[in-house]
């Protein structure tokens, strides 16, 4: 038997965060992100239970009145309070590996222009920032 996973948990506040969700549509989303089979049993106990917290409402519609789960303003604001804090943690593992543009300082992420200056390989945002340091020194 399958656990639903704080990954699938999470996954499924930053889907209700986007818009309103059946259960079953939750469930397809979920099996497509994990590439395995996710059984009703395993997510109805979290909604549930996010529901109790009065962290989402069911609102039914429809004929066959289907349940919708919706994120209450306090969830929402709960789920936006996790998402920045994830930011902060994500921004601490990715911040060592920071490079800084020698000339404007900016901070680059990923592509990172060199040149060689007076034989030394000096990190630059840019051709332009580098030409302007060269022009400088
Ligand atoms: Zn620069």
């Amino acid at each position: 038997m399958l656990h639903v996973t704080t990954i699938s948990r999470f996954q499924v506040l930053i889907l209700l965060k986007q818009k309103p969700y059946y259960g079953y549509e939750l469930i397809k989303h979920l099996e497509n992100s994990l590439g395995k089979k996710i059984s009703a049993g395993e997510i109805y106990p979290f909604l549930k239970s996010l529901k109790k917290a009065k962290l989402i409402e069911i609102k039914s519609s429809g004929a066959r009145r289907k349940k919708q789960y919706v994120l209450t303003p306090e969830g929402k604001t709960q789920v936006n309070n996790l998402m920045k804090r994830l930011d902060g943690f994500m921004l601490q593992i990715i911040t060592p590996n920071l490079t800084e543009c020698v000339h404007c300082h900016c901070q680059l992420f990923g592509k990172v222009y060199k040149q060689k200056i007076k034989g030394k390989e000096l990190p630059f945002c840019c051709s332009s920032c580098a030409k302007v340091y060269v022009g400088e020194k």
